[in-house]
């Protein structure tokens, strides 16, 4: 992975789009409620770069040299075009190792099945080989049925971008 990757800060109505760019391994900071003048401090700190649905918070925060994309529109495939357009992203491969907790933007770690027994349901155990653990909430992650659905949002992605 690329080190020079951004890192985002999510403005609020843009939780679903904080969930994908999370799985895709960008680290994503998401609140669902914030204000203006602290998500832009957050952005300038931790060098982020702000998306909102917000003009008026775009043009603040260029004011302040922090690098803002506004979206538009509720497709996520989209919105990750208009983050493009903007910001060149490297081609998009979905792999769980460098994926990012969607519920906490934690980073995941890959973790021995037998450490996880009577932590998930045992059909999962048994189906699936590999799991990873959120190292800040202990969130559970597996590939299973969505993980072909997340392939083809990256197929699509990677065609949409080229
Ligand atoms: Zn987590």
């Amino acid at each position: 992975m690329s080190e020079k990757r951004p890192n985002f800060i999510v403005d609020a109505m843009l939780g679903n789009l904080a969930k994908k760019l999370r799985i895709l391994g960008y680290d994503s900071k998401y609140f669902s409620s914030i204000e203006d003048d602290k998500l832009i401090a957050i952005a300038k700190n931790e060098k982020r770069i702000i998306l909102t649905k917000d003009e008026q918070l775009t043009k603040i925060s260029e004011k302040q040299s922090v690098v803002s994309v506004l979206i538009r529109g509720n497709d996520e495939l989209e919105q990750i075009a208009q983050i493009n357009a903007k910001i060149k992203l490297d081609q998009f491969v979905m792999d769980t190792n460098n994926s990012r907790c969607i519920v906490c933007n934690g980073i995941l770690q890959s973790i021995e099945k037998y450490r996880i027994i009577g932590k998930v349901p045992e059909g999962i155990l048994e189906r699936e080989e590999k799991f990873w653990m959120c190292d800040s909430c202990k969130k559970i992650y597996w590939e299973g049925t969505h993980f072909a659905k997340l392939q083809e949002f990256v197929n699509k992605l990677n065609n949409r971008l080229q």
